[in-house]
């Protein structure tokens, strides 16, 4: 996020800003160094605010429902989920179901909408990571299984 943040702001201008050369251009040079460091903290000051607004949103892009009650490594793939794919809708733990993985706390649902290249994506990075959450299995693709992947850890 740090980095598309970064990004995005030197293509806005806001970095273009503190180019010498430009402030050259219209500036005489008694008083360039005093504009170009004023402008400078300008341009610093915009790109901070940029990451600290980015940061604070991050942290709570990802909402997760029935948290409470999940088993270690539910709860680990969900935090590594979070953290990887801020595009996920959602994710769902703990809840009531004629199956015994979700009122366990041993089964994610991962909501991604309608983005079937981040479903596909997810469901083959947990796949490659099973020994590292212990995955049972997921269901993704499947009847009732194409706006979530659904995860059973051990
Ligand atoms: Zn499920």
């Amino acid at each position: 996020m740090y980095r598309k943040s970064l990004t995005a702001l030197s293509k806005s201008g806001a970095v273009a800003e503190i180019n010498p050369h430009r402030v050259h251009d219209f500036c005489r040079p008694a008083v360039a160094n005093y504009a170009f460091s004023t402008m400078k903290k300008i341009a610093l000051a915009t790109i901070i605010a940029g990451l600290v607004a980015t940061s604070s949103a991050t942290a709570s892009a990802v909402p997760l429902v029935g948290g409470g009650g999940l088993t270690p490594n539910a709860r680990a793939l969900a935090q590594y989920i979070t953290a990887t794919y801020p595009g996920v809708r959602s994710i769902g733990g703990v809840r009531p179901d004629s199956r015994p993985d979700h009122p366990s706390g041993r089964a994610l649902d991962i909501m991604i909408g309608s983005d079937m290249g981040l479903g596909d994506a997810i469901n083959a990075d947990i796949q490659s990571q099973a020994g590292r959450f212990g995955v049972e299995y997921t269901m993704w693709r499947v009847a009732s299984h194409f706006d979530h992947i659904h995860v059973t850890v051990g």
